[in-house]
């Protein structure tokens, strides 16, 4: 049998029967990805595996390097053959790292590839990928189809022009594509360099000049009215831990001023600063009833060395360990008080915070609609499955599992959309064994609509963001129906 096989993670009868049945043919709703609007506009086409799979791939990084591989076979000058070939020898000490669940899942439902990823395996495969990366399925619009993604959400800067976007809404095409408001850089006070070079970008963004604190707000607020108008409902915020200690208005415009003047703020009044924009970013999204999600808890680029040889986002962040649950439910709480939450969704990085977070939310359900406020899927170095169950686990336990809006990719690769059908295995699996063991009844339609509604539903009527009806017949969110030529 295949490693891959139809039931794999399927450990019970009725693990089998509510994936097969209930989760496989679902369609996907990525609400929080990184792919690149540009290559989804002009359809890019690859032109080879190291191109779709390794570039840009930091968990790879991570592993080759744990390997005692050189910087440039990872990110250096390496060819893109040897660079594969250096992945290749990586994969059989990769074993029980998620990683080796990703790439042989992913090898089989891009490529049909069943055999293993070692360094004898790799010129074959790279061959039979690399002739397959031909057809135009495996382009980027190819992939969203094959793999039945009917919204997509990307991360984007308030001062981009969302002009990618606004071709994709008038091409037609199937899977509908949405911006997301990321204004991290807005924070950026205690970094003068940087917060004004992008301060500059937005003046030209909001054509206008931004010589005050209130004209800086002004600028924001016409941008988030700009994403709104571009189809936004989303905005996202990366976080090392809520700020919620703002400053009067007064003082932040002094804060503000020092920084363009190249003064930099000291880190509490950064952390005062940040607290106050928060705050209007909650506003904004509560106002046009968006939904914010606050990615919290990464301590990022902490190796100084390779920072500055090989750059920030290479793979050398870690999870943070501060003091969350006070001050995530001090920031809800302001904007609480104020009634000015808006819909939320609470990603942790470490899964010491799985049951904080699980219970904040539950502090600021209002009644208003089902779980306005969501415990998010597990992310980054939580993304696998002891992960997954891990936040399953602390959500059913103190909230609503049957209200979760489920998964999402949070990825820069095309070659990700598996890790939805990695989640739903893992989901019917847990699933499964509690009414194989008759702590959840043995009622088909009851847990499969549960299992149903987590794949797909219960995010469509969350986030509102409107879907295109498909042109054809759904394939189903695994792309596995798709017949692939074999290669020889
Ligand atoms: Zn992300």
């Amino acid at each position: 049998m295949d490693f891959i096989h139809e039931d794999f993670l399927l450990h019970s009868e009725w693990a089998r029967r509510l994936y097969h049945g209930y989760a496989a043919a679902e369609p996907i709703l990525d609400y929080h990805s990184h792919l690149p609007p540009e290559d989804i506009a002009q359809d890019r086409s690859f032109r080879n595996v190291f191109e779709i799979w390794l570039q840009g791939d930091h968990y790879k990084w991570r592993a080759m390097r744990a390997n005692g591989i050189a910087e440039r076979f990872c990110t250096g000058d390496a060819s893109p053959y040897e660079k594969f070939l250096a992945w290749a020898r990586t994969v059989p000490f990769a074993l029980r790292n998620p990683l080796y669940h990703w790439t042989h899942l992913e090898l089989k439902r891009y490529f049909a590839i069943s055999k293993l990823l070692d360094e004898t395996t790799a010129g074959w495969i790279w061959d039979c990928a690399n002739s397959q990366l031909r057809q135009p399925d495996l382009s980027a619009q190819g992939i969203l189809q094959r793999f039945h993604v009917r919204v997509l959400c990307t991360s984007d800067d308030p001062c981009d022009d969302l002009a990618y976007h606004r071709a994709l809404a008038e091409s037609g095409a199937a899977c509908a594509v949405y911006p997301t408001f990321r204004p991290d850089q807005a924070l950026l006070v205690h970094a003068p360099e940087a917060f004004n070079r992008w301060v500059d970008q937005l003046e030209r963004a909001a054509n206008r000049e931004i010589a005050s604190f209130a004209s800086f707000l002004d600028a924001l607020q016409q941008r988030h009215h700009y994403f709104h108008a571009s189809g936004a409902r989303l905005s996202d915020h990366g976080l090392p831990y809520c700020y919620a200690t703002p400053c009067a208005e007064s003082e932040a415009a002094k804060i503000f001023a020092n920084a363009r003047a190249g003064r930099a703020a000291t880190p509490d009044e950064q952390e005062r600063f940040a607290s106050l924009m928060m705050f209007f970013f909650g506003r904004l999204d509560a106002e046009k009833g968006w939904t914010q999600q606050l990615h919290i808890g990464a301590l990022r680029a902490i190796n100084t060395r390779a920072r500055t040889e090989v750059g920030r986002d290479s793979g050398f962040d870690t999870i943070g360990d501060d003091n969350q649950a006070s001050r995530l439910c001090a920031y809800l709480d302001l904007l609480e008080r104020e009634h000015a939450l808006p819909k939320t969704i609470l990603y942790n990085l470490n899964p010491a915070d799985n049951y904080p977070f699980a219970t904040a939310a539950g502090n600021f359900q209002d009644g208003s609609m089902a779980a306005k406020i969501q415990f998010g899927s597990a992310w980054w170095f939580l993304d696998q499955k002891e992960g997954i169950e891990g936040q399953l686990n602390a959500l059913s336990n103190t909230g609503l599992l049957a209200r979760f809006i489920g998964m999402v990719t949070d990825s820069r690769s095309f070659m990700s959309f598996p890790r939805h059908e990695y989640f739903r295995r893992v989901l019917c699996n847990l699933i499964g064994r509690e009414m194989e063991d008759g702590e959840l009844p043995n009622d088909e339609p009851l847990l499969g609509k549960m299992v149903r509604n987590i794949c797909f539903e219960n995010a469509r009527q969350y986030l509102g963001l409107p879907i295109r009806e498909p042109h054809q017949a759904s394939t189903g969110g695994n792309g596995g129906s798709q017949q692939v030529a074999e290669c020889g």
